[in-house]
């Protein structure tokens, strides 16, 4: 029976090892030399420090995560670890195994490569309460520490503290999304309590965006919120829109909607968008120039006696809290750049009969936005649209 170091002398005589010189001078060279360099080291090893550009496929994980990593087999593979036995095992198993061309075992590991004097990344840490409290993304691949941090990083814009404005900012304070913006020039009411679940019995007369800063600060204290009481307009909406990374509509009339629509557009921000009526709903995702915009969509606002927004309107209590979970859920996919947000399609919700239906949308070759470059969007342009008091009343 062979010994531990009889196995990891064998392996080093199997594999090619490279010097860390070597490996630095590839990372000088940028991306295009074609090598994937891996950390195969533990989780808090990598987290300590590693080297800059290495992607981290821990040793215990490396026969179902390598191929995600570095998905070309004739690639050249560089594997690191501490001190290069972990990293030459490895190294063997990808080549013997996995039918990898040119998997590479850098010699010493980061202990030499350090001692050399190359640079190593620290990356940013949670602490030890975040680590807890967000432990159940940090378990999902798609979303880990990295995408953690992009939440934590992210400024999201929530358009209305309503009926999809509070389920929206509830969850992502709770997902760690580090700001929310909340525009909103309303009171709470007692009306508003069937559905909008970020405000409470006794905070009546209470500003919104008050009462649902409370309520996002009582669920997660990472969060800071930027509270805008007002409504947007065409004076104020490029200045709000303009820091934010990702816009949610939850806007109860069409006027804003369009006034969002080519604001985001000409500053190419993506808005998350759902409305809601009755007992069905609807969603999109308007990222600009990728797929078509809300005027795409609706080039003209409907008839006034079919616009939800002219009046108070009957909808099902629930039906925002369902809309607005499918909106956070595609805001924290466009943030982690996880799968496939929801654009270019629209998807239609009825409550009553429990059904999705989902509609391709195209760009409109001939929007009188989207179809332009965003420059050439002139702000007095923007927000067009029937004056509302006689679209109503008409
Ligand atoms: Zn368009």
């Amino acid at each position: 029976m062979a010994s531990g170091a009889d196995l990891i002398r064998q392996a080093k005589e199997q594999i090619n090892e490279v010097d860390p010189r070597e490996v630095h001078e590839l990372g000088a060279n940028g991306s295009s030399n074609g090598a994937v360099v891996v950390d195969v080291r533990e989780q808090h090893e990598f987290e300590e420090s590693h080297v800059p550009g290495a992607v981290h496929v821990p040793r215990g994980h490396l026969e179902s995560r390598i191929e995600g990593a570095a998905p070309d087999k004739s690639e050249r593979v560089v594997l690191y670890c501490a001190s290069g036995n972990r990293s030459a095992l490895a190294a063997q198993t990808l080549q013997d195994m996995l039918g990898y061309e040119s998997a590479e075992s850098m010699t010493g590991g980061i202990t030499l490569w350090k001692d050399r004097g190359y640079d190593v990344e620290v990356p940013r840490a949670l602490t030890a309460e975040q680590r807890q409290r967000y432990s159940r993304h940090l378990l999902i691949p798609e979303i880990g520490l990295e995408g953690q941090m992009k939440l934590l990083d992210a400024k999201v814009l929530l358009l209305g503290a309503g009926g999809l404005g509070s389920p929206v900012a509830l969850y992502l304070a709770a997902a760690g999304v580090g700001t929310l913006g909340i525009v909103d020039d309303d009171d709470v009411d007692l009306s508003n309590l069937q559905r909008q679940v970020a405000h409470t019995n006794d905070r009546i007369g209470v500003a919104k965006v008050d009462s649902a800063e409370q309520s996002i600060n009582e669920i997660n204290p990472d969060v800071e919120v930027v509270k805008y009481k007002t409504r947007l307009d065409a004076g104020n909406v490029m200045e709000i829109v303009e820091g934010y990374d990702v816009i949610v509509d939850g806007a109860d009339n069409f006027p804003t909607r369009y006034l969002l629509n080519d604001a985001t557009v000409r500053l190419q921000k993506p808005v998350v968008s759902a409305s809601i009526l009755g007992f069905d709903g609807q969603l999109s995702v308007f990222k600009p120039y990728d797929g078509p915009c809300y005027r795409c969509l609706y080039p003209t606002p409907p008839p006034a006696e079919l616009a939800p927004s002219c009046g108070a309107n009957g909808v099902l209590g629930v039906l925002p809290g369902t809309m607005g979970m499918l909106q956070a859920t595609e805001v924290i996919k466009l943030i982690v750049g996880a799968g496939e947000p929801l654009i270019g399609r629209l998807l239609l919700y009825e409550a009553l009969s429990e059904t999705f239906t989902e509609l391709k949308v195209k760009r409109d070759p001939a929007c009188p936005i989207c179809s332009r470059d965003p420059e050439s969007i002139a702000e007095d342009e923007m927000g067009k649209f029937p004056d509302y008091e006689a679209f109503c009343a008409g």
